[in-house]
């Protein structure tokens, strides 16, 4: 497979290598961060007027899911303000290189919780609560500020960033479809790392930190657990270590056979479709339900939600498995087989967010020049009318997405199948119908 290595441009292997650029965006995203909280602490309640609202569920969701994920994978993640306080407060330092004396208790993270099953459970919560996070300030400004203590109070705790690797809701799907992004960072030659003394990029030296993801980046063959901060690129003395441009989902070519990853698949394809169903469906009952939690419709909303997610889409996709032949007992087909869901889940999330994000991006506007909702106009752009964007284009861009999630994700499960040898036609069986619910639900 071809690459091309954009660290042999000079100018992007200083820029990295160098702390201070990244610091520099760290400082800006994190006066942002403590806004959004602020915002929505003390902002107004109105939630398409509230900078916490429009900012984080608008132009950032915009931004990740259109760009950021399938293009740079966990590039969000190279620059994501979430962890810096506790890293630094972890280190003792901002910038300076390690002292060796590990600060706080510096536990490793429990071995029976090294899975991302607790970023699916995070994730789910914060879906099941989505109506009433997406909409109201101060609940979204409690999340984000629970997120960065969370990851303040896991920094003086544990060792690295457990927050990031096994907690953070957002990095759990950042990481699963990060294996389709065009770029990757990996070693340069596997031989240089066998006799490579010290092993610094995991453990550390005077030039920098072993790597924060707790990672060891001489075995990378994946996206999904390295957070791209570059720390590796700085320790590594023998400059082992390189970005690639690559094809799109180069690491799907070998599937996982992890059950953790495999349902972090389901609920993600399965948390699109039930947005799309009840943010831009007909139903009303059904978003009544999701917005009125704590009642006895909002409980059988979320148990509806949960079956459709853990019985309904995985209880389908068993049954269209279960008859292929295989060497590999159905439980390592079942996780194989999943990884063609990861394209075809990305792109009904993009097609969903088309709608949500050209829908609300005008409220970006009006909330510049009045980002708290107290009747400001700092620009001049506080009464800026709502409109929906680019309308003409959605219904052909969402068909583009669909059709296309459809096609990659064929030939991901036609991969798959041939790399265990089992047939691929039930999991392109099972992609096509989904297509064709998630096409109705949309268009
Ligand atoms: S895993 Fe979460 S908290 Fe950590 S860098 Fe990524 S998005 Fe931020
Ligand atoms: S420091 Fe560099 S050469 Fe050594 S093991 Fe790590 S990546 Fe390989
Ligand atoms: S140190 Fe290297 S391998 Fe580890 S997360 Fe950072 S960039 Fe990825």
């Amino acid at each position: 497979m071809s690459r091309f290595e954009l660290t042999r441009i000079p100018f992007i292997k200083n820029t990295l290598k160098s702390r201070y650029p990244q610091l520099a965006v760290f400082i800006v995203m994190l006066v942002g961060y403590i806004f959004a909280i602020l915002a929505g602490l003390i902002g107004t309640p109105v939630g398409s007027h509230n900078f916490s609202i429009v900012f984080v569920w608008i132009a950032w969701w915009a931004i990740l899911i259109l760009v950021a994920v399938p293009f740079f994978g966990r590039g969000w993640c190279a620059v994501c303000p979430i962890p810096l306080p506790g890293e630094w407060l972890q280190r003792g330092a901002v910038l300076s290189p390690p002292d060796k004396k590990p600060k706080w208790l510096n536990l490793r993270w429990p071995k029976f919780l090294r899975n991302i099953w607790m970023q699916n459970i995070s994730f789910l919560l914060l879906a099941l609560f989505s109506s009433v996070l997406l909409t109201t300030p101060n609940i979204t400004g409690i999340v984000l500020a629970a997120m960065l203590f969370a990851a303040i109070g896991l920094s003086t705790i544990f060792e690295r960033r457990a927050f990031c690797r096994y907690l953070c809701p957002v990095g759990g799907f950042i990481g699963l479809y990060s294996q389709t992004a065009p770029i990757e960072l990996r070693i340069k030659d596997k031989q240089i790392c066998v006799t490579c003394e010290g092993k610094p990029c995991y453990n550390g030296s005077a030039n920098g930190y072993g790597c924060p993801w707790d990672v060891f980046p001489g075995g990378l063959t994946k996206n999904t657990y390295c957070g791209l901060c570059m720390e590796c690129i700085r320790t590594c003395p023998h400059d082992n270590i390189a970005i690639n441009l690559r094809p799109f989902s180069a690491d799907l070519a070998k599937p996982s056979t992890r059950m953790d990853e495999a349902f972090k698949a389901f609920i993600m394809l399965g948390s699109a479709m039930i947005y799309a169903g009840v943010l831009l469906g007909p139903w009303g009952a059904f978003k009544d339900a999701a917005y009125n939690v704590g009642t006895s419709a909002w409980f059988i909303y979320a148990v509806i939600f949960l079956a459709i997610i853990f019985v309904i889409l995985p209880g389908f996709f068993t049954l269209g498995i279960l008859k292929t032949k295989g060497s590999l007992p159905l439980k390592q087909r079942f996780a194989s087989l999943a990884t063609a869901l990861i394209p075809l889940g990305l792109m009904f999330w993009v097609a969903f967010s088309l709608s949500f994000v050209l829908t609300n991006a005008s409220y970006i506007i009006a909330a510049f020049s009045d980002p708290l909702g107290l009747g400001w106009n700092l620009f001049g752009t506080a009464n800026a009318v709502w409109q929906p964007m680019l309308t003409f284009v959605l219904a052909p861009a969402q068909t583009l997405a669909l059709v296309g999630g459809l096609i990659w994700s064929a030939r991901t499960a036609q991969k798959a199948a041939n790399e265990i040898r089992t047939s691929s036609i039930s999991v392109i069986a099972f992609s096509f119908i989904l297509t064709l619910v998630m096409l109705w639900l949309l268009l």
